[in-house]
């Protein structure tokens, strides 16, 4: 009985490791689509609600494939002092070969992929894989934007800090939801990879700050209880940090958390911008297609508690 309440705080706890919180990411991808210039924002804005609820997918695979964990992480320590990182996949993987791009993730190519990807659907005005990519891509630069996605040190499992991981970018993110974002102009992209990789070091530059206002915290707060268990509505356990620690560690982090959503907004943008520019700039599919979409919502999806294995 035990192993089986350890199995499933586990699983929960697993589930929180992914990426932002699907809240945070659904709002990421709706801001996206309001700062998108026409003719892009009359395509998008008929399905704002789909790329949306769609942000969350990417996450959801990683229980039926294998191969898509990794496209949501990069644990850049083991690629540093092996001399300097081909920024292009095709140089990265002749260097160090598949396994360990998988091993260590490989985010900055993936959102590198479906920005191709895009590219691809705008020329072929496929509007399905237009929604499918954007949505994709969307949850991709997003996990680019958050520190714990850039170190081997994700969840503060080697310096005594588990839960970190889900402290920063759900907990605290979801503090937000109901924030005004006011996210810089987009703009277009000259060297796409250039951009991404920028963005993983603003990530990874973030980490040590991340870290150090958790100890910080956790001491301030002395003997008081900083975490404790929960019971959703299905009756499964999790372990939450209180509110007032939550609040403390967002104050510790001054809005950083805040910012990093707002940058991904802007970049997604950018990106989906970059994509309809690279692809020729074509006309959008026109309505009449589009309605025939099969829109499936998020609680459609794949329900991920069936499909989870107790380890990350
Ligand atoms: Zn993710």
């Amino acid at each position: 009985m035990r192993s089986w309440l350890l199995c499933v705080i586990l699983l929960i706890w697993s589930n929180s490791l992914f990426s932002w919180g699907f809240k945070p990411h659904r709002i990421i991808n709706k801001h996206a689509v309001l700062l998108l210039p026409t003719p892009l924002f009359d395509f998008f804005k008929k399905h704002i609600e789909y790329i949306s609820s769609h942000s969350t997918e990417p996450d959801q695979r990683r229980y039926i494939d294998s191969n898509e964990a990794p496209k949501h992480y990069i644990d850049i320590e083991f690629f540093i002092g092996i001399d300097s990182i081909p920024i292009f996949y095709k140089a990265a993987n002749s260097k160090w070969g598949e396994d360990l791009l998988n091993n260590h993730g490989s985010v900055p190519w993936t959102v590198y992929f479906t920005i191709h990807k895009l590219k691809t659907a705008f020329i072929e005005q496929n509007a399905e894989l237009i929604l499918k990519h954007s949505a994709e891509l969307g949850h991709y630069v997003a996990d680019l934007h958050v520190p714990l996605h850039t170190t081997k040190n994700y969840n503060g499992q080697l310096t005594n800090q588990h839960g970190i991981h889900k402290l920063w970018e759900t907990e605290v993110a979801e503090l937000y939801h109901e924030y005004p974002f006011l996210p810089n102009e987009i703009s277009y992209l000259e060297n796409p990879m250039d951009s991404i990789w920028k963005w993983m070091w603003e990530s990874h530059n973030q980490v040590n700050n991340v870290m150090e206002c958790e100890i910080k915290c956790r001491k301030n707060e002395g003997f008081i209880i900083t975490k404790s268990y929960h019971q959703n509505q299905k009756g499964l356990m999790s372990i939450k940090n209180t509110v007032n620690f939550i609040k403390d560690y967002e104050n510790c982090l001054r809005l950083k958390v805040y910012k990093r959503m707002e940058e991904s907004i802007q970049h997604v943008a950018s990106c989906i911008y970059t994509s309809w520019i690279l692809a020729g700039q074509p006309t959008l599919p026109n309505s009449e297609e589009i309605s025939e979409l099969p829109i499936r919502r998020i609680n459609e999806s794949i329900n991920f508690h069936e499909h989870g294995s107790c380890h990350h």
